[in-house]
């Protein structure tokens, strides 16, 4: 079954399909994902009032290829992270409608996080990482930027994937450009994680404190965000490399807290077998 072919739920039957699910699983984290979840808009500014308020931190990740809704500006626990796919010249090629002269009207009084998906296209050109972060740490609109490397499904080999060389440079240059530019949010271990990714969904912290559910409310995406059989070996994803990295700090210097996950999530996958509802989860990605 492919995307298209699942139902997508609208008005109310997609308000109250978000609520059953949250307060089914709990999550602690919320993200709204697409396609572009603004396509519906007006849903979206029904439920996210009534997720806040159930003590959700909710992200929205959009194309900005409309405006975002005032009221969400400044909001506590709301953020709104916009994909860019490079500067301007590729970025408008690759996402029409929602072009840098739309999205930078549409961003207007809000805070942002820009994400970029860096490809191997970008790194054929000298400095382009820092042309992109230049140019967006100059917007008062961003708060922060996030850089994800391109990841390939197993088997395949697109033109975006990077060589080993270009990897090895994009985390050479993000160690760099981390100190000049605050709103790149992106600590040194979380960039060192690039060099290292997880071998399979099994070793991926992200993955396994993740669960992620289609535009139908119900079917689950798996392993992880990018469905299908992704190759973890070049994962690029900073979600990943985030948690990867808090996996690896040693509580009281001596124990790996991507042990103690591990072990919760053991008896936590072995506890929600023999119970009825599932327990929460600490994060939770619903795409539309
Ligand atoms: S997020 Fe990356 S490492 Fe984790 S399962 Fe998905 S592809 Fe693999």
């Amino acid at each position: 079954m492919t995307l298209r072919q699942l139902r997508d739920f609208q008005g109310d039957a997609l308000i109250n399909g978000i609520i059953e699910v949250v307060d089914r699983l709990k999550p602690l984290h919320l993200s709204i994902v697409g396609g572009d979840p603004l396509v519906r808009y007006r849903e979206l500014e029904a439920v996210v009032p009534m997720l806040l308020k159930r003590g959700i931190h909710v992200q929205i990740v959009t194309s900005a290829f409309r405006p975002i809704t005032q009221a969400w500006a400044g909001r506590d626990h709301l953020g709104i992270v916009v994909s860019i796919d490079g500067l301007e010249a590729e970025h408008d090629v690759r996402r029409a409608p929602a072009t840098y002269k739309r999205i930078l009207a549409n961003i207007a009084g809000h805070k942002i996080t820009v994400h970029c998906t860096i490809t191997s296209q970008m790194m054929n050109r000298p400095d382009y990482l820092r042309e992109f972060i230049s140019f967006w740490s100059a917007r008062e609109e961003t708060r922060k930027i996030w850089m994800s490397i391109f990841t390939p499904q197993r088997g395949d080999s697109p033109v975006e994937v990077l060589t080993p060389d270009q990897r090895a440079r994009v985390i050479a240059e993000l160690l760099v450009l981390r100190r000049e530019f605050p709103k790149l949010d992106m600590a040194e271990g979380l960039i060192r994680e690039f060099e290292h990714p997880p071998s399979s969904p099994e070793e991926c912290i992200f993955a396994k404190t993740t669960h992620t559910i289609s535009a139908d409310l119900k079917t689950k995406i798996q392993p992880c965000q990018f469905g299908g059989d992704p190759d973890c070996t070049q994962c690029g994803c900073v979600a990943s490399m985030g948690l990867a990295a808090v996996g690896r700090y040693r509580l009281g210097g001596l124990i790996p807290l991507k042990h103690i996950m591990s072990v919760s999530a053991r008896i936590g996958a072995a506890f929600e077998r023999r119970s009825e509802p599932p327990q929460p989860t600490p994060f939770n990605i619903v795409t539309g």
